[in-house]
């Protein structure tokens, strides 16, 4: 057995580099953030080759004082934290003082910097964590960052890089979000010698939405802004046209930083119910302004993810925050004549509290809904797991008939946990609807029986559909053709997921790590015995994750075709089995037209069973049935 040894510290800095630097986007992130610090209110960011071969990064910030470059690179040298209490005051982007030294641990960094009162800027490179001479250069005030061949002498992290159009892709994405969250910053982003991006530093958020998703984003916005308990909520959100069958679109920043929470996203989301069917997923830009003291930022290296200190508290006000400015621009619209239709009809006032008429919400149905009927877009029934006791209040009908969302009823402790009350305010509103208006869904869904068969009648016929078997055979389809078109979309995990496995089952995965990525799975050795999962096909919950990915490893490592499929059938089955709707779930009538549209749509290309040759729907016709009831004979 190996002794024990104390690492060095050239091999302790590589291992924490591989923490806060993933892959070249996290450079990018690093550096950026550093300039945003230094009060830089110009960035020119430059990459090559994904970011793996080059970046730089280019701003007019304060500059780092000559004498102080070197300790700049050392690990946890920061100017912006000396003291254990100030880590609760933190406002800057950086505090850890990592970053720096975790980059030249794993490049070739050069760095060119100059302060505003001194007439030379210095010149330093470090290589590999080595340091050279400083030099004296003539150079404006500011700083920039030169990081060439990143993990060039760290092969097992470069092994995990991707291809560099997908690396690449990584930067662009961090690098828009960064920009939408400084509007007051006039970001320019180069891709080998191509310009992506440019914003103007105009301040104006609507102009950032504008350069850097294009024009047809700024046109359909709905402003946000709103404070209470000193949160303040502010930035934008997409009208219906907007939305995706993914949440990429989606970028949240917690006083100034780019955030990945998936409660708020699904508060968020939330507010759009009866606006946007299941599976669409609103496009927004919102920024959460609270004090300090009130987040954690600490819980994770990359800082990507955050813990509120009253988060109950802050979730109801981000769904206020977005609603209000949801229903606000449709009183808007009407006061400008523009839409008057819409409550006019309905008689009634939207106020700031934003309350709303069951025929408000019916005329948002109406709007939505047909555009619905041809699209393809998947949805989502497994939603991530929320907070056991965290509940969005809808407010329920009150005796006017009335939805109210009243924002102190929103504080409240929640009457009842469970989901399924806030469905039934609504569902009589929806069958309502769906009712008299049977040119939605031809074949109209009568309703759910053992919440597992849908039942639905069209012309003479009934018809059972058992709705797992459906949406597992919509799922493996649209999978399918992903993979087989190298088009899957991995949703990224906000907390890894790290799992037990011997030799054989990471060898598997190392062996097929193509395959695997194709659909959709980013997963890695974790050190001895066992693999970190990153990205996953589908979200889904931890437990149907871990259960998922070891059947997956299994069927890799005994690689065989069985039945009807083939070896990779056989994977993309288990899949779309895990994350298709379960029997035993209550459906919504809107879940359940959805998914008889699904079976027709499978129906077309002359699909009736599930993966494994089950059926997926019975029918049973008028004559049959009056029969059995000795109607007739
Ligand atoms: P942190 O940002 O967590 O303090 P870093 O390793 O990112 O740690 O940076 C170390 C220090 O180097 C910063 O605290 C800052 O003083 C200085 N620094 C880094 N980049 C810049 C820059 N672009 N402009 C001015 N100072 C910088
Ligand atoms: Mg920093």
């Amino acid at each position: 057995m190996a002794q024990i040894t104390v690492l060095s510290q050239a091999v302790a800095d590589k291992i924490a580099a591989g923490e806060v630097v993933e892959r070249p986007a996290a450079v990018v992130k690093e550096l950026v953030e550093n300039s945003i610090d230094a009060g830089a209110d110009r960035i020119n960011v430059e990459i090559k080759n994904g970011g793996i071969k080059y970046i730089s990064v280019e701003d007019n910030g304060k500059g780092i004082p000559a004498e102080e470059l070197e300790t700049a690179f050392l690990r946890h040298a920061t100017s912006k934290l000396s003291k254990i209490e100030d880590l609760f005051e933190i406002n800057t982007m950086g505090f850890r003082g990592e970053a720096l030294a975790s980059i030249c641990a794993v490049s070739e960094v050069s760095i060119v910097s100059r302060t505003r009162d001194c007439d030379f800027g210095m010149c330093m490179s470090v290589k590999h964590g080595a340091a050279s001479e400083k030099t004296e250069v003539a150079c404006n005030t500011g700083t920039l960052m030169v990081v060439e061949n990143l993990f060039s002498n760290v092969p097992a992290r470069m092994k995990f890089l991707k291809k560099d159009s997908s690396e690449g892709g990584y930067v662009t994405d961090i690098l828009g979000r960064m920009a939408l969250a400084a509007p007051d910053i006039a970001f320019r982003y180069t891709m080998d010698g191509k310009e992506v991006f440019s914003t103007s530093g105009d301040g104006k958020l609507k102009n950032a939405i504008l350069n850097i998703y294009g024009i047809d984003h700024a046109k359909a916005l709905c402003e946000v802004d709103y404070a209470e308990h000193g949160v303040r909520v502010h930035g934008v959100v997409g009208k219906a046209e907007l939305a995706r069958g993914n949440r990429t679109r989606q970028t949240l920043f917690v006083n100034g930083r780019y955030i990945k929470n998936h409660v708020v996203s699904k508060v968020v989301e939330e507010a759009y119910r009866n606006i946007l069917m299941t599976g669409k997923f609103p496009f927004f830009v919102l920024n959460i302004d609270l004090s300090p003291q009130l987040v954690d930022v600490n819980v994770h290296p990359a800082k990507t993810e955050i813990k509120f200190a009253n988060e109950k508290e802050i979730y109801n006000i981000v769904h206020c925050a977005v609603k209000n400015a949801l229903y606000k621009t449709e009183t808007k619209q009407q006061e400008t004549g523009k839409d008057s239709a819409l409550t006019e009809k309905a008689g009634v006032q939207l106020t700031d509290r934003a309350e709303v008429s069951p025929a408000v919400v019916k005329e948002f149905m109406q709007k939505t809904i047909p555009s619905v009927k041809n699209s393809t877009a998947p949805y989502v029934f497994n939603e991530p797991r929320y907070d056991k006791d965290f509940t969005v209040d809808y407010g329920r009908p009150s005796q006017g008939n009335e939805i109210t969302f009243n924002l102190s009823d929103m504080a409240k402790e929640p009457e009842n946990d469970t989901p399924e009350v806030k469905e039934e305010t609504l569902i009589p509103e929806i069958l309502d609807f769906v009712g008299s208006e049977t040119k939605v869904c031809e074949t109209r869904v009568v309703g759910q029986v053992f919440d597992t068969y849908i039942i639905a009648q069209k012309n003479e016929e009934m018809f059972l559909i058992d709705q797992h078997a459906a949406h597992e055979r919509k799922r493996f389809e649209m999978l399918k053709k992903d993979y087989f078109e190298k088009k899957t979309m991995p949703q990224q995990l906000l907390a890894p997921i790290v799992i037990d496995a011997d030799a054989t089952e990471i060898q598997a995965v190392a062996e097929n790590k193509e395959l695997l990525s194709n659909m959709g799975f980013l997963m890695e050795e974790f050190g001895r015995g066992s693999l970190i999962i990153r990205e996953t096909p589908f979200m889904g919950d931890e437990d149907d994750i871990k259960t998922l990915a070891l059947e997956v490893i299994s069927a890799l490592s005994d690689n065989r075709p069985v039945g009807v499929l083939s070896f990779e059938e056989r994977i993309l089955d288990m899949i779309s089995c895990r994350y298709a709707i379960k029997a035993n779930k209550k459906l919504s009538i809107l879940e359940m037209e959805a998914l008889v549209r699904d079976v027709e749509e499978l129906e077309s290309l002359g699909i009736s069973t599930c993966p494994h040759g089950r059926p997926i729907k019975l029918s049973f016709s008028k004559k049959e049935i009056e029969k059995g009831f000795k109607r007739i004979v």
